[in-house]
């Protein structure tokens, strides 16, 4: 993970994140101050509205309705200063799903905001954990600094205790609560001052040089310096100072204290970002991985958003470019399929608004809509047959029965359900014995976006029943072996919607038992989407 001389400027300009946090930590704020700064909304408040539909389950469901709102913040491109950073956006409820995991395997670095007087909270410590399966580099930005916050020691000392992660700090807060004024800037030697009047404004910024530089008592009231020193003096003793390659291969995160509501602290941030932040980074696939500066173009669907507009069936397939310069019109190989497809109305998601993308770059996002050609997973490129690896599928933790409210209507729910199983929204089990299908979710709230979602948009009232099974388990080994083991267990036997044998059963001493009496057949939780 080092940057690399030989990308493009194009590529080497691309910074492709996500931000992780637990909910109301302040992710749509800083969203929104990032669109501010990156000159793509005029005025904060127009993600606003966003945010907002996530707070309650009924919003949640206006949102899913409003399919349009919900794609144009999945991923948002903006300038910043010469880099092009482009925003993923992580699922806004707090059901942890695979859609999030998914999503930071398209990107190249996390933003973890947390909350300056809660630290390290639950979602964040879940989030956290799955970018570090991917060594993804981690930027963290401790918000509400213009509130009672922890003591920083405190804080810093949080993260790296349950995360396991060092931490240096970046910037360092000066005054606490209605007292905090704004930040030392360690990385350029800077007092920054918060300005409380103005929220939208650029924070005023002064060079000093050195710790014992004037200029610092002129800015700081006496009683906040002398603390400020005490602490600065202690921090350098104590914790270790910025190494940009700990830092790009995750064992490393820099802390920035401010307060997004009040645009303090946030362009420093994104001046990290840019500075430190990875290049468009190298993708693992098989037989062999993609380099972001090959010239031919690769990428990967990690994410597909069906019924966009409730009067076409389309759905938008979200790629990241892996590698090359991608022109719209480009024909672009479909590896599983080994179809051609023209690429010719593609979306780049520039902030608030959709628009044709002409071009784009490895590191990129863009929407490709299609009729359900794409599936997660899937790999685009210009001929070869390689396969990007390492987007896997989660066996669900919650099964329920689905039946239709018209038993007449079973053909119906089965295509509405592969829909959303395509769509990576839940897992859908077809068993070999009786009628009705299993579908498995990670959280529990999926079942009714999804019971309302069916009614939506296919016209069907569902309901969701107890099923017998509680957990599912792919079953893999040789094809003779896998038969072998489906006849004899044909009451637990289902398959997927990609046709893969699944074995369903309420207790772990089953799998346990299949481990013991079928060395040939493995049981496994995941499966590797290819
Ligand atoms: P999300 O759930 O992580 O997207 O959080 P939001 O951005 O919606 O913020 C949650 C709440 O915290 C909102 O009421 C914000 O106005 C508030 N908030 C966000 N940033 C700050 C900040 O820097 N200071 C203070 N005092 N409140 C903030």
């Amino acid at each position: 993970m080092t940057n690399r001389p030989e990308l493009p400027a194009e590529i080497a300009r691309r910074r492709t994140f996500a931000i992780i946090s637990h909910p109301d930590a302040g992710k749509t704020t800083l969203t929104e101050k990032f669109l501010l700064y990156g000159g793509a909304i005029q005025m904060a408040g127009q993600v606003r509205a966003k945010g907002e539909a996530r707070r309650t389950r009924s919003d949640f469901m206006q949102m899913e309705k409003d399919r349009g709102i919900s794609v144009s913040a999945s991923a948002m491109s903006f300038d910043f200063e010469k880099y092009r950073f482009n925003l993923v956006d992580t699922p806004g409820h707090s059901d942890f799903s695979e859609d999030t995991y998914r999503t930071l395997t398209a990107v190249d670095a996390a933003v973890m905001v947390i909350d300056g007087a809660k630290g390290v909270e639950s979602q964040t410590q879940k989030l956290f954990e799955v970018c570090r399966l991917r060594d993804l580099p981690i930027l963290t930005f401790c918000n509400k600094m213009d509130r009672e916050s922890r003591d920083t020691f405190e804080i810093i000392d949080e993260i790296q205790e349950n995360l396991a992660i060092d931490v240096t700090p970046a910037s360092w807060p000066i005054g606490v609560g209605r007292e905090f004024i704004g930040c030392y800037d360690i990385l350029r030697d800077k007092l920054e001052l918060m300005d409380r009047a103005d929220r939208n404004k650029i924070s005023e910024s002064i060079q000093i040089s050195g710790l014992d530089d004037p200029k610092l008592a002129e800015h700081v009231p006496a009683h906040l310096l002398e603390k400020f020193l005490e602490e600065i003096e202690m921090a350098k003793e104590l914790l270790p100072t910025l190494d940009p390659e700990a830092l790009l291969n995750g064992s490393m995160t820099p802390i920035w204290f401010g307060s997004a509501m009040n645009s303090f602290g946030v362009k420093e941030l994104m001046d990290g970002l840019a500075t430190y932040g990875p290049e468009p980074q190298i993708q693992s696939a098989q037989p062999r991985n993609i380099a972001p500066e090959e010239t031919k173009v690769a990428g990967f669907v990690f994410k597909v958003q069906a019924n966009m507009d409730p009067k076409h069936r389309d759905r938008v397939a979200f790629v990241r470019l892996a590698s090359g310069h991608f022109q719209r019109g480009m024909k672009l190989t479909h590896v599983r399929s080994k179809k051609q497809m023209a690429i010719s109305n593609p979306v780049l998601f520039l902030a608030a608004d959709r628009e044709l993308a002409e071009e784009a770059w490895a590191g990129d996002i863009i929407g490709i809509p299609n009729h359900g050609q794409l599936r997660i997973g899937d790999t685009l490129t210009e001929g070869e047959e390689i396969r990007v690896s390492g987007i896997p599928s989660f066996a669900p933790e919650l099964l329920q029965a689905c039946r239709a409210g018209d038993p007449m209507k079973a053909k119906h729910l089965e295509k509405a359900l592969m829909q959303f199983a395509e769509e990576g929204a839940a897992k859908v089990f077809k068993p070999t014995f009786g009628s009705g299908f299993i579908v498995g979710v990670v959280g529990a709230l999926q079942f009714e976006v999804l019971a309302s979602r069916i009614e939506m948009e296919y016209g069907l009232p569902v309901r969701f029943e107890q099923s017998q099974f509680t957990s599912a388990r792919w079953v893999s080994g040789g094809k003779d072996a896998i038969d072998k083991f489906a006849n004899a267990n044909k009451q637990h036997i289902a398959t997927d919607n990609d046709g893969d044998t699944v074995f369903l059963t309420r207790l772990q001493w089953d799998i346990d038992r299949v481990g013991r009496d079928y060395p040939d057949v493995e049981l496994t939780a995941t499966k590797e989407m290819m």
